[in-house]
């Protein structure tokens, strides 16, 4: 910590938000910007928790009938042009690959040789490799449903570049599967939906909202996108999530048909669905404090840290060897179906510090162990959902029979705070007025954290969609499913309306 600073991260959520973001990134150790502009590395603590969020997920969609399979990384620049919306929504973001080999031009450079005849896409969606690949799969209704998910890494041409909230490179799940009907599609497209919340809110503790997209705001090519949504600290909405409904499309553009039980030749009806390492800025954002990361337990990289105290070289033995007893004690306690994940911090440097430096990765529960603690059979103990300085002690019994019940109560409490959150700054707008303020900051040189999630009624007309979007930087996020048909007036021009949707700013 900065001599001075009050804080783990400087500056605080209130004083640059943004800033603070990019800080927390560095500090928590979680990734960090790379000699390829625009792709990150992401670094062991910020990847163990992407590997648990995949495990969570991965367990769910296997649980649900879905397998995984691996797709090639280049798409034929024929597939891309199959589907004309898809095409147009991913053209301006695409690596181009048109040679296959360098050759020294005799002055030690390396020049691109080898034209391909047809340039190749690095993948920014799979949907048109894959349909091709499901194509020569399906020929009868007996070969459906295909449920099948792909863990990938996908590039998407970005210009502006955030660790993890956009990237060029990026990790991700896309799920894609073949229906029969129409019908059976659309329930897919829904359970995945509830999936992801579910994943969202048990896992990292974010509630989120779910709803259907807007045609403008729609995946390229889909008949229907669903999504779950959820509020950053700065009250910004967070895509955290989407699951599309692609009816007929994709079918036609790949000629994915069979043989139906009366026998007749009948277009597939297909969905897709992803999540990203886009998430982990989500957990972030919600979960971080203005000392560092907050992770919560479920899904942390470690759930506890045992911090030693040496004062002096012979103590070292005996306080190593009583670490190791409490951590393989510790080890034997499972927590939300799986052992406790225990680090001890042997390095040379002193405690403040190194309780500093786990503070900011956030982990759950730091543990320091002095002679005297070892003397007492006990523990001095730090919660990261409470103060730094904010300790207390308990015998080793104690504390390894509680750690599980403290983890379960930390996960608890993290949702709940979330939820107030999005509770609080969450409003039913009916004036026009009213609704542009909420959306406008004070403070037009240094903006204060202000809006939130805005209830209003709209019209369904794309024109007065896009006159908030170019007037306030607001979106619809979504169509909300919990919303009850209700008449009032479209806030932008007043006409009748049935239903309320969400409007924010979004990352
Ligand atoms: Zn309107």
């Amino acid at each position: 910590m900065a001599k001075n600073a009050k804080t783990g991260i400087t500056p605080t959520r209130e004083e640059d938000y943004s800033e603070w973001y990019q800080q927390i990134v560095r500090a928590a150790e979680m990734a960090e910007t790379s000699a390829v502009r625009g792709c990150m590395v992401i670094k062991p603590w910020g990847y163990q928790l992407w590997e648990n969020m995949k495990a969570g997920l991965d367990k769910m969609f296997k649980e649900t009938g879905h397998v995984n399979a691996y797709f090639p990384l280049f798409i034929p620049l024929s597939y891309l042009e199959k589907e004309a919306e898809h095409v147009e929504g991913f053209a301006k973001e695409c690596a181009v690959v048109t040679h296959h080999r360098l050759e020294d031009n005799g002055e030690g450079k390396l020049i691109p040789t080898g034209e391909l005849e047809e340039p190749l896409i690095v993948r920014p969606t799979s949907e048109t490799i894959i349909g091709a690949t499901y194509a020569k799969w399906v020929q009868s209704y007996r070969d459906l449903p295909i449920l099948i998910n792909q863990w990938a890494n996908v590039v998407r041409w970005e210009m502006r570049t955030r660790l993890f909230l956009r990237t060029a490179e990026f990790l991700w799940q896309e799920g894609h599967t073949v229906h029969e009907t129409s019908e059976e599609a659309w329930q897919e497209t829904k359970m995945i939906l509830d999936l992801y919340k579910k994943f969202a809110e048990e896992y990292m503790a974010i509630p989120v909202i779910t709803g259907e997209k807007t045609p403008g705001e729609r995946f390229p090519g889909a008949v229907n996108t669903l999504c779950i949504e959820a509020m950053m600290q700065d009250r910004k909405a967070l895509q955290a999530g989407t699951s599309h409904f692609l009816g007929q499309n994709f079918s036609k553009a790949s000629e994915i048909k069979y043989q139906s039980r009366s026998e007749t030749i009948e277009y597939t009806w297909t969905t897709s669905w992803g999540v990203s390492t886009r998430l982990v800025g989500a957990l972030i954002m919600v979960h971080g404090d203005d000392d560092g990361m907050v992770m919560p337990p479920r899904i942390a990289p470690a759930q506890i840290v045992l911090l030693p105290i040496i004062k002096n070289e012979e103590q070292k033995p005996a306080i190593m060897a009583y670490c190791q007893k409490i951590t393989d004690k510790l080890k034997q306690q499972t927590v939300f179906n799986r052992s406790l994940e225990v680090e001890i911090d042997t390095r040379d440097i002193n405690t403040g510090q190194k309780s500093w430096n786990w503070i900011k990765k956030g982990i759950p529960i730091r543990v320091e162990v002095g002679p005297r603690d070892m003397e007492n059979n006990s523990v001095f103990i730090a919660r990261r959902d409470k103060g730094p300085k904010e300790k207390f002690s308990l015998t080793v019994d104690e504390f390894i029979q509680q750690a599980p019940v403290m983890l379960e109560d930390m996960q608890n409490q993290l949702f709940k705070k979330a939820k107030q959150l999005l509770d609080d700054n969450s409003k039913q707008i009916d004036q026009h007025d009213e609704f542009y303020q909420y959306f406008t900051a004070k403070n037009k040189n240094k903006p204060e954290l202000h809006g939130g999630f805005a209830y209003s009624h709209w019209c369904q007309s794309e024109k007065c969609e896009e006159k908030i979007k170019s007037d306030l930087s607001v979106t619809i996020r979504c169509i909300p499913f919990d919303q009850p048909a209700e008449k009032g007036k479209c806030i932008c021009c007043g006409k009748e309306s049935s239903k309320r949707v969400v409007f924010a700013k979004s990352y």
